[in-house]
């Protein structure tokens, strides 16, 4: 009888972004993979629905369809047939002028993508293969990074025991596998908030007389309203609508208590969206939506012995504005298994060689740290980038026009 292959067994902590795309990438090498959620099922609607609270899109750009076209499985096209090109930015100056800021030539883009529909295919991706189980509802409560035991607990206090050879903390900017590394290595950590949060607006559909629907807007735009203390972004989704996020200082959202500050604010500031948006739906989902903070996260190194790394938020959070946080996760996992495969570790036949491994993450965190570190301090910058400096080059580009 042929004796079956030991397979790698590795845990997937978080069924996010990065951590349901990591599943795919180590279930084409042949690991035993476990891909382990708190959360409910989040391809079920009513549970995406209730449970998400970051924004309801995010601009996909080539570093993340280059690590989608890697999995080998046609990700890049599946995700591409359901996004929205936007080929540059779109001002709304003061007086409602809208004036077109080209990305680069005519066939450079990045992409609207709905964060929902990109989960789930990819959670979708992963459960079909024979080697990946998914398990929703497991929270990770505790790790022995020295043996690989893991206990989790599910909602009704359940608790479940696991021993893998590696565990892959792709869980988010709270991240317990980064807390369990910290315990044990000399890990450098920082963790700064900004003085500005957002909130999220709907411009819905435009209703024309046959009863069909279009977008008010340029859908192939990223919409900005720069009003040099803070602004107001605006990208497609696919049912016609678009979603806004209104980045301000903490102070101004502080000091909005009522409708009438509200609406004073956007009379003043950002007249030309109070139709689009609609000043019922402006006002109620204003009050009722939640209002996020925003902060960055670095840490070094990502990796503890050859026995848990971290990939995503986990390892480093941004703020929005260069619109690369997931895009970064997603690039962490093709530059991870570069290395893994380029010494043999990556496959997950392979039998378990604890000190190459550890070679193999700590050129991992070597390597990757500083293009990291570079994205988070663009994203940053990028934001007096888009709520300020777009202005005066709108100006110019305006007067240019007018010229000819
Ligand atoms: P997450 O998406 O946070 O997923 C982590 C998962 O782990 C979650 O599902 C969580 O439930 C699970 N988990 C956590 N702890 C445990 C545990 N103990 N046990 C089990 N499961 C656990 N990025 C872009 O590239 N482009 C954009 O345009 C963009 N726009 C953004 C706009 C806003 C307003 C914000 C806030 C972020 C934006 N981002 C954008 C960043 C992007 O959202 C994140 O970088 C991305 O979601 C990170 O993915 P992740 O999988 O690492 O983490």
């Amino acid at each position: 009888m042929e004796k079956e292959i030991e397979r790698k067994r590795v845990a997937i902590i978080g069924a996010g972004l990065v951590g349901s795309l990591s599943s795919v990438y180590f279930a084409h090498r042949g690991w035993d993979v476990l891909l382990f959620e708190k959360r409910p099922d989040i391809r079920k609607k009513e549970n995406f629905a209730k449970l998400e609270k970051r924004s309801i899109n995010l601009a996909l750009s080539q570093r993340g369809i280059s690590a989608l076209s890697r999995t080998g499985l046609g990700l890049d096209k599946l995700i591409l047939s359901k996004v929205i090109p936007m080929k540059g930015r779109m001002i709304h100056d003061l007086g409602g002028n809208q004036v077109s800021q080209a990305y680069g030539l005519p066939h450079q883009h990045i992409n609207s993508v709905d964060r929902g529909m990109l989960n789930e295919e990819l959670v979708n991706t992963a459960a079909s293969l024979p080697n990946v189980t998914v398990i929703f509802e497991q929270e990770l409560k505790q790790c022995d990074l020295d043996s690989g035991s893991l206990t989790f607990s599910s909602p009704e206090g359940q608790e479940h025991h696991y021993k893998v050879d590696l565990v892959f903390g792709a869980d988010g900017v709270h991240s317990r596998v980064r807390g369990e590394i910290m315990k044990k290595t000399r890990m450098d950590y920082s963790q700064s908030f900004i003085d500005h949060g957002y909130c999220e607006l709907t411009i819905p559909p435009k209703v024309l007389e046959t009863g069909e629907t279009d977008y008010e807007i340029d859908p192939n735009h990223l919409h900005i309203w720069p009003r040099h203390s803070y602004m107001m972004i605006a990208l497609p989704n696919l049912d016609k609508s678009f979603t806004c996020t209104l980045f301000a200082p903490l102070d101004i959202f502080d000091s909005i208590k009522t409708e009438a500050q509200l609406m004073e604010l956007f009379e003043k500031d950002l007249a030309d969206a109070i139709p689009l948006i609609g000043r019922e739906a402006l006002v109620k989902e204003y009050f009722t939506n939640p209002k996020g903070s925003l902060m960055t996260i670095k840490c070094k190194p990502y990796h503890f012995k050859g026995r848990a790394v971290i990939v995503g938020d986990a390892a480093h959070c941004m703020v929005p504005f260069y619109g690369q946080g997931m895009n970064a996760g997603f690039e962490d996992v093709e530059k991870f298994f570069d290395i893994l495969d380029k010494s043999g570790q990556g496959s997950g036949a392979s039998p378990t060689d604890l000190s190459l491994m550890e070679s193999c993450l700590d050129e991992y965190s070597t390597t990757r740290h500083p293009d990291v570190v570079a994205i988070c301090d663009l994203a940053l910058h990028n934001y007096v980038e888009m709520r300020s400096s777009v202005v005066s080059f709108s100006y110019l580009a305006r007067k240019r026009l007018e010229a000819i």
